[in-house]
Order: structure tokens, then C-alpha cells, then sequence
């Protein structure tokens, strides 16, 4: 008898693998990924906890945050949920395939974890695991400093957001790191707050199990992200290459229609750069262009877009809404602070550039904004370089 009970508990937990590990290794999708995992932890032919919390340090790198969340605001929201899986049958798999790019809202304990962050290199284990009362922080920096996991029962850990201070408890709670390399990438926290559900060791291990898989899912996430990265960047000067700039030209235009404005762009071409890599050399213009680059990325917003086009060529793509004159005024700016800045190695003035000013209207063709940008610049080369000029069809 038992061992029927052992064997049915076995077939279901490999299940559960199975299902997880191959949903995982279908996408290289972060927040896919992350929705999964905790679909496996939250879902009854899973690990059946009441709520789950993902926390990564996946953009910025040493800074861990809330990433994604499963569970109910309340009693009566995880009652209904359950009777809904229930009624309409709803097994893990099924669950997994709904998945949806953008919830119609932020997960609510995401939504009341937003202001927490925990420096990775700041984490401390706590003295004992035997308190009455825990903070939240001192939880996940425990887990974080111990690589371990580990549960606790009975007691509470909350966590205070000070700008609204607002009070989140967690109760029976599991904590287990996500490593890899040896480093710390994320931590699950999950809990059984709404049935006060005992966590035990086998479930520990099968949260452990879970932590597993989502490393190896996440490092192939993070692998494909830096590989599309570097298919965007140019090598050199870290901002845009062309080949990205040119699908990036193709969906803005389509916006800018679609909200019947017009598009804008600033192309800049240093003056005399040949010359300048004659005198200094290669290796000279080489760092003259990426500090080239920096300017141009620090000086717009983070919307606008920046592009090498070539050579010692870059485009300025305005989004949101601009006048012709607009446009002009910031790539006026953007000429000065080149003009003014001291290039390292060399003085203010040294290193100046011409710009080409152009502009498309929604019913014009989104191909002509890079040539009118190109005469427009040919204009102020001609006019005696370190100008701007805006093209006009006079
Ligand atoms: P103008 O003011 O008319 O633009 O003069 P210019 O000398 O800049 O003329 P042009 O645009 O024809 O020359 C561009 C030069 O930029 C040619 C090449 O020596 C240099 N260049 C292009 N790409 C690179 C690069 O990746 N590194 C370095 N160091 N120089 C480059
Ligand atoms: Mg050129
Ligand atoms: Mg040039």
C-alpha cells in the first residue's frame, strides 16, 4: 500500500519535471521563464505553495529585485482561484500554455515589493533561524549570503515599504537561492500564508529542484539576450549599429503614422576626420569616436535613438512629438557640446562635426528621411563645417 502511495508520488513529481524542464527549454524568454517557474511552484501538480516571489539581479548586475510574483491579494481572491482551476479542470500544462507577454496588471506582490533592493555584496547571514519575527530583508540577505535554503514555520517575516508604509506579511515561508557559476542570480521566496500549510523537507527539496531548472533556463535566457545585444551594437562605440537602426527606422515610422506625427533626425559626420587620422592615427580616431558616441548618447533622451551609420557617421532619431525647428535646436545643441568638449588628448575646438537636420510628415515616404538628412549635411559642409543645417525642398 505504501509502496503504491510512494510510486504515485514519484510518477508525480517526475511529471512535474518533466512538464517544467521542457516548458523552460522552449523559450529563451525571461519573463516566460520566470512565469513557469513559479506556475510549477504555486499550481496543485506542482508544488502546490500558496504564493511565490522571484527576485533577480539580472540587470543590474550586484542589485537584487522583485521580477515576477504568483498568488492572490486575499482569502477570498485564493479561494476563487482555486475553485476556477478546479471547475474548469486546469492542470499545470495547461496553466503554463496560458501565458501572456503583457498581464493586464502588474502581479500583486510585485506591485507591493517594487521598492525593495538588496546589494548582493551587502548580505549577511542571520545569527539564528529560531526568532519569533523576521524581516523580510534579512531573509532574502540570509539566503543570498548562505547560497543554502532554507524554511520556516510559525512565524512571520514582514516587510515595511517605507514611502507608503505599507505592511506585507509572509507566513510558513521557503527561501532557495538560484545560482549560477557559484554566483547568486535570483532567490525564490514563497509561502503559505492563506492555508497556514506545515512546509516540509521534501518540499524544500523540490522548491531546491525548481531553483535548479530555472538556472540552467535562465543562463540560456541571459546568453541569447547578450547575443541579440551584440547584434545591435556597433562593436566600437557601444551605441546602435546600422542594421538595428534600419528596423528601428521601420517601426518608429509606423508609430509616427499611426499617431500622425512627424519623424525627425540629426545625422552628424566629423569634419576633416580623414585628416585627423592622418596626423594622429588610427588608433587615435578610434577613442576620438567613441567618446563621439558618448556625447551624442548622454546629450538626448533615453527615447531617442542613437545610431553609428558608418565611418565616422551617427544618427540622432527623434521620437515623440518634435517640430522641424525642434529638431534643429537639438542638433545645434548637440554640435556645441561636441565643439566645446576637450576630447581626451586634445582641446575644446579640436574635434568639431557638421550636422543634417530632416524631417518626414506621416504621408511622406520614411525612406527619404535619411536622404533629405545627407543633403541637408552636405549643406553644411559646404557652408564651412561645424554648422547645422535643416533641409529645406526650396
Ligand atoms: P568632412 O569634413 O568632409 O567629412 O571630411 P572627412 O575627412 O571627415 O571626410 P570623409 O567623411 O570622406 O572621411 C571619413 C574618414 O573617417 C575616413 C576614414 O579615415 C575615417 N574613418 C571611418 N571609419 C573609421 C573608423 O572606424 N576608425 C577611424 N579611426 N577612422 C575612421
Ligand atoms: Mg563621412
Ligand atoms: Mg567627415
Amino acid at each position: 500500500m505504501n509502496d503504491q502511495k510512494d510510486n504515485a508520488s514519484l510518477v508525480k513529481e517526475l511529471m512535474f519535471q518533466l512538464t517544467v524542464t521542457k516548458a523552460m527549454l522552449k523559450t529563451v524568454e525571461l519573463d516566460q521563464i520566470l512565469y513557469i517557474i513559479l506556475s510549477g511552484i504555486t499550481h496543485g501538480d506542482g508544488l502546490n505553495f500558496n504564493r511565490a516571489v522571484l527576485f533577480l539581479a539580472w540587470d543590474r548586475r550586484n542589485e537584487l529585485r522583485v521580477s515576477r510574483s504568483a498568488g492572490p491579494a486575499n482569502g477570498e481572491e485564493a479561494h476563487r482561484i482555486w475553485e476556477s482551476i478546479t471547475a474548469e479542470k486546469l492542470n499545470l500544462q495547461n496553466l503554463i500554455d496560458r501565458y501572456t507577454q503583457t498581464p493586464d496588471e502588474l502581479q500583486y506582490l510585485t506591485s507591493r515589493l517594487l521598492s525593495f533592493s538588496l546589494k548582493l555584496d551587502e548580505a549577511r547571514p542571520m545569527e539564528s533561524l529560531e526568532g519569533m519575527h523576521y524581516e523580510l530583508r534579512d531573509v532574502i540577505s540570509h539566503c543570498v549570503a548562505t547560497k543554502q535554503p532554507f524554511l520556516i514555520n510559525g512565524v512571520e517575516a514582514v516587510y515595511h515599504d517605507v514611502a507608503s508604509s505599507d505592511l506585507l506579511t509572509f507566513k510558513n515561508f521557503a527561501c532557495v537561492p538560484i545560482i549560477l557559476n557559484n554566483e547568486v542570480l535570483g532567490i525564490i521566496l514563497t509561502d503559505n500564508y492563506f492555508n497556514s500549510r506545515i512546509i516540509n523537507r521534501e518540499e524544500l527539496r523540490g522548491l531546491s529542484l525548481v531553483a535548479n531548472l530555472a538556472s540552467i533556463a535562465l543562463e540560456r535566457a541571459l546568453l541569447y539576450r547578450r547575443l541579440t545585444e551584440m547584434a545591435q551594437v556597433d562593436g566600437l562605440t557601444g551605441v546602435f549599429n546600422r542594421h538595428y537602426y534600419e528596423r528601428h527606422l521601420h517601426d518608429e515610422f509606423i508609430r509616427s503614422r499611426r499617431l500622425n506625427r512627424s519623424l525627425c533626425m540629426i545625422v552628424f559626420d566629423i569634419d576633416l576626420f580623414k585628416r585627423f587620422n592622418d596626423t594622429f592615427g588610427h588608433e587615435c580616431g578610434d577613442r576620438v569616436l567613441k567618446e563621439f558616441a558618448q556625447i551624442l548618447k548622454t546629450n538626448t533622451r533615453v527615447e531617442d535613438m542613437v545610431a553609428r551609420y558608418g565611418g565616422e557617421e551617427f544618427v540622432v532619431l527623434l521620437t515623440g512629438e518634435h517640430t522641424p525647428e525642434d529638431a534643429l535646436a537639438t542638433g545645434e545643441k548637440l554640435r556645441r557640446i561636441i565643439a566645446t568638449s576637450a576630447f581626451s588628448g586634445f582641446e575644446a575646438g579640436q574635434i568639431t562635426a557638421s550636422a543634417g537636420v530632416s524631417f518626414v510628415r506621416p504621408e511622406e515616404d520614411f525612406a527619404q528621411l535619411f536622404t533629405r538628412a545627407d543633403q541637408a549635411l552636405y549643406d553644411a559642409k559646404r557652408a564651412g563645417r561645424n554648422c547645422v543645417r535643416l533641409y529645406s525642398n526650396a
